[in-house]
């Protein structure tokens, strides 16, 4: 048997980068040359495929840019691009990453209007109205579908309803959400939508999505406040030679091409959603059988990733509870919450239930370990 590193990679339980498939890293054994006519292909096919997944191909009014960098560079390539230059941002805030869109939008020196509640709380329509009525300078509103931060799904569509209502433009951080959670753009509301390569489509992190309703993005034009990030004009680029304006991620898009095949034979977002169900369902049945208490209400929880409290146990120290996982080929994640110890534990990316239940075997081990009780019920 011949030993490939991958096989001696750790499972990642993390909300990315993640584990991706032997067949996604394969696709990346090349080169092709940015101009090169199979590549211009690839990068089209993969843009047609991902407004087909948004169910904006046929209906038209949206566009599919391609933003090189991780998710959050396709973030601030939203920010940077769409507010105009004496524009306000309102963020509806309940996690790290509605906080880092105001972080960014505070850097490029837009004006923000944050409006926070508690992390294990979802953004309601009313809490946007009332925001609305608070801020009526807003030109903008941002809001993350799902925060990873906790897991929470926000309720984007009635949101969205609320936002568009207002004649207000709608951004969403769909980051890990994009391809696996409904979503209705257009009955949504959505403007710009950003996600990534490298969450539930399982590709390999190099560049973001960012879809686009059409007339939003041509009302952009002129706004930008940085070259590379400029969305219009990569669009632009992406339109009229079917080209990046600088260097693309050559491999990112073989691994993406190769991962959006793999999405459509597992069933597309149903079937995708099904497996994250599965892993998610697994991990919650075994934490609670060893005695963990999740952070969130479940009517809030996605499959997606689930934040659970440090257990009460005078031994438990999360470092050497990661570590002991760490050792044993097991990736998880430490928490990002303001009031409150825990960690996170993902569910995506090539991640089966199989693993998941090999995940909570270490995890027990790792207790009996570290001396901490598991909880006998
Ligand atoms: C992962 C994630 C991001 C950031 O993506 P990076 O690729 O780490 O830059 C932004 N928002 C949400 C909701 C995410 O889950």
């Amino acid at each position: 048997m011949t030993t490939n590193p991958q096989d001696r990679d750790k499972i990642l339980f993390t909300p990315g980068p993640l584990s991706t498939a032997r067949a996604t890293k394969e696709a990346m054994l090349r080169d092709l040359g940015s101009r090169d006519a199979e590549f211009l292909n690839i990068v089209r096919g993969i843009r047609t495929k991902l407004l087909n997944i948004a169910g904006v191909a046929q209906s038209g009014g949206f566009e599919a840019i391609l933003m090189q960098g991780s998710g959050t560079f396709g973030v601030e390539s939203v920010i940077s691009s769409v507010l105009p230059r004496d524009g306000q941002l309102l963020v509806l805030i309940n996690g790290a990453y509605g906080e880092r869109i105001a972080h960014i939008a505070r850097v490029l020196g837009v004006q923000v209007a944050e409006d926070n509640r508690l992390e294990n709380t979802p953004v309601t329509p009313s809490a946007a109205e009332a925001a609305l009525r608070k801020h009526p300078e807003a030109d903008c509103v941002a809001v993350v579908h799902c925060e990873t931060t906790t897991g929470l799904v926000n309720p984007v569509a009635s949101i969205g309803a609320v936002v568009k209502a207002a004649g207000r433009t709608l951004i969403v951080d769909a980051m890990s959400s994009f391809g696996v959670l409904p979503l209705d753009l257009e009955a949504a509301g959505v403007d710009f939508l950003i996600t990534s390569a490298n969450k539930c489509f399982e590709g390999v992190p190099g560049f973001a999505v960012i879809l686009a309703r059409t007339s939003s993005l041509l009302a952009a034009e002129g706004r930008a406040r940085s070259v590379c990030l400029d969305i219009h004009a990569q669009w632009r680029g992406l339109e009229s030679s079917g080209q990046f304006r600088f260097t693309p991620p050559t491999h990112a898009m073989l691994a993406m091409e190769s991962a959006l095949e793999a999405y459509e034979a597992e069933g597309g977002a149903t079937g995708r959603r099904g497996r994250y169900e599965a892993n998610q369902k697994t991990l919650l049945r075994g934490m609670t059988r060893l005695g963990f208490r999740t952070y969130l209400n479940p009517i809030h929880q996605s499959c997606i990733i689930t934040t659970f409290h440090y257990p009460a146990h005078p031994n438990f120290s999360f470092k050497v509870f990661y570590n002991l996982l760490n050792d044993k080929g097991f990736v998880i994640y430490p928490g990002k919450l303001t009031h409150a110890d825990c960690f996170r534990i993902g569910t995506v990316g090539q991640v089966f239930p199989q693993d998941v239940e090999a995940l909570l075997g270490a995890i027990e081990q790792t207790l009996s370990e570290m001396d901490v009780g598991v909880n006998p019920s």
